[in-house]
């Protein structure tokens, strides 16, 4: 059997829905596909809930109006008004929601926010399950809470393998049907609770299905045609990566490759499990196979991470930054959860370099300043080359002041400030 995943962009509308169904119709192995929420619906469902949690319950009932609007056009334009139950599906959704909305927030933000945003997939596996059946593609909806376990960590649930391998084998049944659709990115609680697994993390449900079903392959449906070894957003020659490692794939993904969600691979490389990346404009391109650790070298792949902050950290008497420093520099930053991307000491100085996190560094330099000078510099890029020469460092270093450099044998990293 194999998995596929259809992420937001590739079910944005009812063109492209219609073309995910032509790509599941010419697939005729038993298939479980895993869908993300329909366009922008999570960063949309996210402002519901900002609303909800601040009390301004006009700004969430709008957002919420704009969601609904947006998921019955496409489920009117897919069917043409014809299947009144999918209709009135959704509106028993939105009508759920609503009422959620009128009460007042019972449970803490994390909490409240799984609850509102898990409707999203909710939302696009009814339609296209609908839309699939409509056009004679038979298949079977799961609801992935009934299948996909985890703990209480909302926002950030963590598998329940036991259960889930339990559940996912007993709910997802070839003898039953030859085609499953469930939602990526959610879960649930033994008590029930909605959780969700992360932002993006619908890739990670389609490796955990996978594992459990021990599939052939995972194809990850996506609006690029591979893993390209830059994002084309900052660079105009960009190359696809036609064979990745997994090893790789995850130090790609560690560093910042969007492509595919960080958790994605360690499941898949348990089992062997390729992953493909494909495009779902171009199906019958080869996009990207994610396999095992037997490839060539990689041609050099480039990460820019924006908006990076350093922290510099020094003991106010020009001490030595010894093991006792270190120990309250790292408490207090996985106190306050702030993730160090990139961390060098000196002598007499320990610089750490993060994402503009600004609650999350204010509270952290707060801290800090109790036993060290801090001094923080913003408004800088974080650039990993992965396989680089010196041609690729000079190439990224044009007009750029260079902070701070570390390098492995395959990896470079070098923290700039653009000038400009
Ligand atoms: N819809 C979720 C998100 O946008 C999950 C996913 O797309 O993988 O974060
Ligand atoms: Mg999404």
């Amino acid at each position: 059997m194999q998995v596929f995943k259809f992420g937001g962009a590739t079910i944005k509308d009812a063109k492209a829905v219609e073309r995910m169904g032509m790509i599941v119709e010419h697939h005729h192995d038993p298939l479980v596909i895993v869908v993300s929420a329909m366009g922008k619906t999570t960063n949309a469902l996210e402002k519901v809930v900002a609303g909800y949690m601040s009390g301004n319950i006009t700004q969430s009932m709008n957002a919420l109006k704009a969601i609904r609007e947006y998921h019955m056009s496409i489920a009117s334009e897919l069917m043409a008004n014809r299947n009144n139950m999918l209709l009135g599906e959704i509106k028993n959704i939105f009508a759920g929601l609503e009422n959620r909305l009128q009460s007042l927030p019972a449970a803490p933000y994390n909490q409240e926010y799984d609850q509102i945003v898990c409707w999203g997939e909710i939302l696009s596996t009814l339609i296209i399950s609908h839309y699939l059946n409509h056009v004679g593609i038979c298949n079977q909806w799961v609801d992935a809470r009934h299948i996909l376990k985890t703990d209480s960590t909302f926002r950030e649930g963590r598998i329940d393998w036991d259960i889930t391998s339990q559940l996912v084998k007993e709910k997802i049944d070839f003898t039953k049907s030859g085609l499953f659709i469930t939602q990526g990115f959610i879960g649930s609680t033994v008590n029930n609770l909605s959780t969700t697994l992360g932002r993006e993390g619908s890739d990670y449900t389609a490796a955990i299905l996978a594992y459990i079903l021990d599939a052939d392959s995972v194809t990850v449906w996506k609006d690029v045609p591979g893993v390209l070894n830059a994002d084309p957003k900052w660079f105009d020659s960009t190359v696809r990566l036609e064979k990745i490692s997994y090893m790789d794939a995850i130090e790609l993904t560690y560093y910042g490759t969007s492509v595919i969600h960080p958790k994605t691979i360690q499941p898949l490389k348990k089992k062997n499990i390729p992953l493909y990346v494909k495009s779902f404009l171009y199906p019958d391109e080869p996009g990207t196979i994610i396999g095992r650790d037997d490839y060539e070298r990689l041609v050099p792949s480039f990460i820019f991470k924006m908006d990076q902050v350093l922290i510099h950290i020094h003991p106010p008497d020009f001490s030595f930054i010894a093991e006792e420093n270190l120990e309250i520099i790292f408490n207090c930053f996985a106190g306050y959860g702030l993730k160090i991307n990139l961390m060098q000491n000196s002598a007499v100085s320990f610089d750490v370099c993060v994402n503009n996190d600004q609650s999350r560094i204010q509270a952290v330099i707060k801290e800090l300043e109790k036993h060290f000078r801090v001094r923080v510099t913003s408004g800088l890029e974080l650039i990993t080359i992965r396989y680089y020469d010196h041609e690729t460092i000079d190439r990224v270093l044009v007009n750029k002041d260079l902070l701070m450099t570390q390098r492995t044998k395959t990896t470079i990293q070098m923290v700039v400030k653009d000038l400009g």
